[in-house]
């Protein structure tokens, strides 16, 4: 993930442009997507898909001595900022430059324009150091950037399952030279990807969408066959998963689905210093998108929000770690494993089973509290589990439902009653 990581992170990514498009070349080598393509000038909603862009000059001078190039770094030029030549005064250029407030010495990440495209203006992103260092006087600025028509690209890879049912796992690709946000959510979904397709028997078809923000999921679901979106049952966004910040889940719209629940549960028994809090409260992306209106599909975000280099050229991969990377992996397959493997049971016995019998072997002991009255309090749930489980075979409770009553971890209790059916008791039904 780490190496992939490192390739994208120089490129000059903006949602239509030469950098983009290497992005695009690139992601394909690690698996086939399907690249869907929509034009410049194209509208909906409101939503304008951009121009290709793009920096070629970006100085500003002064008494003939070069102050700052903000071809630099690939943050150095506000985005979609059109050209601009000409003498300005002190004023006016502070105007135009934009810091951010925490750093002395990094460059703010500026993609305003991205989105609203009536407001640009020019606009050069420089460290609050030469900002508040600039002395009275006038200021040559040189800033070239280019328009053309072009295509936003989409990517998006289907992985198909035995229902048509799918989960939709989606990163953005429009961030410059930010490797948490959001060249980490984009390797982290890869990954994912590759190590679901290994799974031979899955229920869940899924699809890795990598898109500029909004503006790439915005078109896609627009232009996406209405047979093809109702298909689209849970989503997932994926960033800023690579930073040493604990984990991060921010519920759906409506907070109660299953994937919300799986994600809690999942990170409760496995990871449980994670934090929570309900849509749009811990962190903004296409969420909105994929819930919104006439789509309304279920969508939680998996992130390490907050963490202080967001939005700003220290976001590299100085501060990200493979480990990190690799929790995020895990922390992804569980949720999808419980929603994979969920289901409801049906008994082919009738009475109460002697589970002690080396035949079953499926007794958890619990001590007797005369002889040794401190029983764990592991113990003492699935003794109790144990003696309430064969009431649940009744084709509908499902697995979740008892490891959420019982607080046991379902990575824990699926095998136990995965035993059941091995020794005849109970079928699986895997409709849950
Ligand atoms: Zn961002």
């Amino acid at each position: 993930m780490i190496n992939l990581l490192k390739k994208l992170c120089p490129l000059r990514l903006a949602p239509v442009s030469e950098d983009g498009d290497k992005a695009v070349t690139l992601l394909c080598k690690e698996l086939p997507f399907t690249v869907h393509e929509y034009a410049s000038g194209d509208e909906y909603n409101g939503w304008t898909v951009p121009q290709k862009w793009g920096a070629q000059k970006a100085e500003i001078w002064k008494d003939g001595v070069l102050l700052y190039d903000g071809m630099q770094h690939p943050l150095g030029v506000a985005g979609y900022c059109p050209s601009f030549q000409g003498r300005v005064s002190l004023k006016e250029l502070k105007d135009h430059l934009f810091y951010h407030p925490n750093y002395a010495e990094a460059l703010v990440y500026h993609c305003d324009y991205y989105y609203k495209p009536w407001q640009k203006t020019w606009g050069l992103c420089v460290p609050f150091n030469l900002y508040r260092s600039l002395e009275e006087g006038d200021y040559d600025v040189v800033l070239e950037t280019v328009y053309e028509a072009g295509t936003m690209k989409v990517l998006d890879y289907f992985l198909e399952g035995e229902s048509k049912e799918t989960i939709i796992l989606n990163a953005h690709s429009c961030h410059p030279a930010q490797a948490n946000d959001d060249i980490s959510g984009i390797v982290v979904g890869i990954e994912i990807i590759k190590r679901l397709m290994k799974i031979k028997k899955r229920k869940f078809s899924y699809r890795l969408i990598i898109a500029p923000e909004h503006l790439g999921t915005v078109f896609y679901l627009k232009n996406m066959p209405d047979e093809q979106v109702q298909s689209f049952k849970y989503a997932m966004f994926l960033e800023m998963l690579g930073n040493k910040n604990r984990l991060a889940l921010q519920e759906s719209f409506t907070g109660d689905t299953l994937i919300d629940k799986a994600g809690h549960h999942f990170l409760k028994h496995r990871f449980p210093e994670y934090h929570s809090d309900e849509f749009r409260k811990i962190v903004g992306n296409d969420e909105t998108v994929w819930e919104a209106p006439g789509y309304e599909i279920p969508c939680i975000s998996l992130s390490r929000m907050p963490y202080p280099e967001y939005h700003s050229s220290l976001d590299t991969e100085n501060i990200i770690f493979e480990e990190k990377l690799e929790e995020a992996v895990v922390a992804v397959l569980g949720m999808l494993d419980i929603m994979e493997t969920n289901t409801t049971m049906k008994r082919h016995f009738k009475g109460l089973v002697a589970l002690s019998n080396p035949k079953y072997d499926l007794y958890i002991s619990t001590f007797d509290p005369s002889i040794r009255p401190t029983v764990p309090e592991d113990q003492k749930k699935w003794n109790h589990l144990m003696n309430c489980l064969i009431r649940y075979f009744d084709e509908k409770t499902t697995i979740f439902e008892i490891a959420e009553k019982h607080e046991i971890d379902y990575a824990r209790l699926y095998p136990y009653i995965k035993k059941y059916e091995e020794k005849g008791l109970i079928s699986l039904s895997h409709d849950g």
